[in-house]
């Protein structure tokens, strides 16, 4: 039923509104994305996809670098992977040895019994085959959306967008989306971007989020997005 003093009219010019509003949202949301790409630089990730690294050691990399730096990640786990190659090595692991070789990562405890126990469950329920999709992905000890959305676009060039911190502040700083996790930036971020720009979404925001948007102090005046930024929570 209408509401008292609603007309069609009105309900239809409030539609055509709300669909301009979106149509300007996503075209603010691609120009951003168009300009910040044309600056992003491989990350750690990027760079395994482009050297082909097998899905199985993309995924470990990829458990590594949660909450830690790709420059550290990066070397330990090609000292992992000379001596831990595939699942079957890993999962035969001693957890002793694989905590000396990851001992300088963050969280490197849990880390290492996630690795593990990932590889055995490869070997015991995946066929020794990393899975590639997301359903499958999560199932897998120590893998969360991002990790698995990390594995996806980088181990099976899927299109996908993983959202760690930097992905989840930039977006909401920038007033793309309005969430209070990662996982509902997910999904937002989808909803915004047609699914050919999604592999592109999270190494593009990283890039910003390391050198420029970065979590306490973004450098607003240097940077190149400034004019289409709402910079929410960002004190002036
Ligand atoms: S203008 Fe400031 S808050 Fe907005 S994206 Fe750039 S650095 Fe981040």
């Amino acid at each position: 039923m209408l509401k008292t003093g609603m007309t069609l009219q009105n309900i239809s010019t409030m539609v055509k509104d709300k669909s301009i509003k979106e149509n300007e949202h996503k075209k603010r949301a691609l120009n951003i994305l168009q300009i910040l790409s044309q600056t992003k630089r491989k990350t750690m990730l990027g760079e395994f996809q482009e050297k082909k690294l097998p899905a199985f050691q993309m995924l470990i990399a990829t458990i590594l670098s949660a909450r830690a730096k790709d420059e550290t990640t990066m070397p330990i786990s090609r000292t992992l992977f000379k001596k831990y190659s595939t699942a079957e090595k890993l999962a035969k692991a001693k957890p002793d040895d694989v905590k000396r070789i990851i001992r300088k990562i963050g969280f490197f405890n849990n880390k290492t019994k996630s690795i593990i126990a990932c590889a055995q469950m490869l070997l015991d329920e995946y066929d020794r085959k990393v899975p590639d999709t997301m359903e499958e992905l999560l199932k897998l000890p120590g893998v969360g959306r991002k990790v698995a959305g990390c594995v996806l676009v980088y181990g099976f060039n899927q299109d996908a967008i993983p959202v760690d911190t930097h992905v989840h502040r930039i977006s909401n700083r920038l007033g793309l989306v309005n969430t209070t996790n990662p996982e509902k930036t997910e999904f937002a971020l989808m909803k915004l971007y047609s699914q050919k720009y999604w592999r592109l979404i999270n190494d593009t925001l990283v890039h910003h989020g390391k050198t420029i948007c970065k979590p306490i102090g973004p450098k607003c005046t240097q940077c190149l997005i400034q004019k289409l930024c709402h910079k929410k929570g960002v004190k002036k």
